[in-house]
Order: C-alpha cells, then structure tokens, then sequence
C-alpha cells in the first residue's frame, strides 16, 4: 500500500514538472501589423534566431489595425503563460498620447523584456512621381497642395508619425490613406494608388535598391551606410533642422507572467539579437541591433517611458487624437 502511495506521489510530481517546464508547446509572437511590412520582417527574423535558444516553434500571428493597438491590446489581455508575446515598435510610446480610449495602460499591463533594434526611416513615393530629389519633390509638393495622399498604418504607425512631423514641418496638409501595415502599402505605392510614404528601411530596402518606389531622404540625423541608402540626404540636412525619426522594436509579455517564464525569455532574446546572422540580416536592411542596457527588461521600460515623454507632446501639439 505504502508503495503504491510512493509511486502515485511520484508519477505526480514528474507530470507536475512537466507542466512546469516552460516552453512546451508553440509561442507566439503578435505582430501588430500586417504581414510583409517592416515589423512582420523584424518578427520573422527575430524568429529564426530565436527557436533555438527559446526550445520552442514560434509561430507569428499578425494583428493588424488602429497603428497597431488592436494587437497590443490583444497581448496585454492574452493569458499571462509566456506563450502569448507582442514585438511592437515605437508605437508603444506614441499612442497613449493618440489614443483617448486605449485598452491597455503601456507602463502597467506589460511585462518588458527587452529590445532588438533601431531603423531609420526613408521618405519614397510611388514610381511615377515626377520629382526625382528631394528638392524637386517639395516643389511638387508645393505645386499639388490639396492633392496628395500619403500611406500610413494607421495613428500611432511609425510611418503616421513620421507623416505627421513632415506634414507640420512643411506646412503641407496631406490626405491620409490608412492600411493595416506599411506591407500592404508599398503594394499600392508602388502600383500608383498612393502618392508617398514614410516607412522603416527593413522594407524599404530592397524596393529602392530594385527601381520600384522613389527615394527622397532618411529621417535620422546622420547618412546611412547601406549601399542603396548612402546616396540619400538626410531631412536635417534638406532644412527640416532636428528631424530625427528612429524606429525602435522591442518585446512584451502580459503582466503578471511568472518571472522564470519572462527570465527564459528575455535571456533567450538576448542570445537570438547577438547571432551574428541576425545581425548580418538586420544590417543589410538599414536596422542597427540594440548592444547597451536597453536589452534588459527594467532599461526598456524606463526607456519606453522616456518616449512616452518625449513623443506626447510633439503629438498633441499636432493636435492629433483618435477615440
Ligand atoms: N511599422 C510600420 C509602421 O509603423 C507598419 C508595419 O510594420 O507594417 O508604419
């Protein structure tokens, strides 16, 4: 009888342990946006250098829709198991400024785990523009007042802030057309249907390099190295004094996951950004990996919040808001 009570406790305790042992089925990772644009990329290949470390499949789930708040709404109320994580952008900090109605408190519904990278910004439009620089682009713009439309994905998309600042700079209304991600905006910019778009060099890359949209600058303060990027001016350079616009990404989970399950991923994370193929993928499309503190969770937080500082008033000084 003793023996049999032994070998019950016993048999329990392994299942107990494997429940325990995390991960043991499929994680995913939300992508706010949707598939083919810039964050899809950073997600996918984030992904690959990812699995090993992590011991799991992931799978990526795109959510795309409202600059990306219906997928971090979807993480910040997904059940805190560590199999539910979010791969989100600058629209962190932009949104709560934009939004009067956000699901989700940014600083308090998510636990931080870390980031990945940086990404400058280009400014394109659609192959039949008839400027073929920057300067000869802002004398069209002049010239076409009332009538031109820009791509974004949304308020809160990196590329609405982008449009934003450079709407305001030069004074120039434009009409927003919006998408569910830059993905498949670029589809519709490089088809015509769209005039221009503010958008992360991890898309725009190889669409520059191939002829298919034009190119006009970056949004960063210093040139960019990648060959089809280093001819570009930069807008600071062009007179747009201090535009510097840079896309950071990093990844969260829903509060209150257990800390050895946010330990195991964010170490895992921390091995998948220093392969040296992800960063080799990563260079090739303008994106600088993240080496300092900001790796670690506590230091992306402070950092998220120092963008929320710094973005909310620029933005409610625009006067932008959506409910
Ligand atoms: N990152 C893009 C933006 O913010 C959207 C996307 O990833 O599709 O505009």
């Amino acid at each position: 009888m003793k023996k049999k009570l032994l070998l019950l406790s016993l048999a329990s305790l392994t299942a107990g342990a494997a429940l325990a042992e995390y991960p043991d089925k499929p994680v995913t990772i939300v992508v706010p946006f949707a598939a083919g644009g810039p964050t899809d990329k950073v997600a996918r290949d984030l992904a690959e250098s990812l699995r090993k470390p992590l011991g799991a499949t992931i799978v990526i789930e795109n959510v795309g829709g409202a600059g990306g708040t219906l997928g971090a709404t979807k993480v910040a109320k997904a059940a805190p198991d560590g199999y539910t994580v979010l791969l989100h952008h600058i629209g962190m900090a932009t949104s709560p400024a934009l939004y009067r109605n956000l699901q989700y408190k940014t600083l308090d519904d998510f636990e931080y785990l870390g980031m990945v990278n940086e990404v400058p910004m280009t400014l394109i439009g659609k192959p039949g523009l008839p400027a073929n620089s920057y300067p000869e682009l802002v004398k069209w713009l002049e010239a076409n007042k009332g009538k031109i439309n820009l791509a974004n994905a949304g308020l809160g998309a990196a590329s609405h802030l982008c449009g934003l600042l450079f709407q305001s700079a030069l004074k120039i209304d434009m009409t927003t057309v919006p998408y569910k991600g830059t993905g498949p905006a670029m589809t519709d910019l490089m088809g015509g249907q769209v005039d221009l778009m503010c958008d992360q060099t991890t898309n725009t890359t190889s669409q520059i390099e191939g002829g298919k949209v034009k190119a006009y600058a970056v949004t960063t303060t210093k040139r960019l190295t990648t060959p089809a990027l280093a001819k570009l001016p930069t807008l600071d350079e062009m007179g747009m004094k201090g535009f510097n616009v840079s896309i950071w990404h990093g990844v969260y989970a829903p509060k209150n996951t257990p800390k050895a399950v946010l330990d195991k991923i964010s170490t895992a994370l921390r091995t998948a950004i220093r392969d040296p193929e992800f960063i080799k993928r990563q260079e090739a499309l303008g994106a600088v990996v993240v080496t300092d503190g900001r790796v670690n969770g506590a230091e992306h937080k402070k950092f998220v919040e120092a963008e929320i500082n710094k973005w909310g008033p620029v933005i409610k000084a625009a006067g932008q808001y959506a409910d």
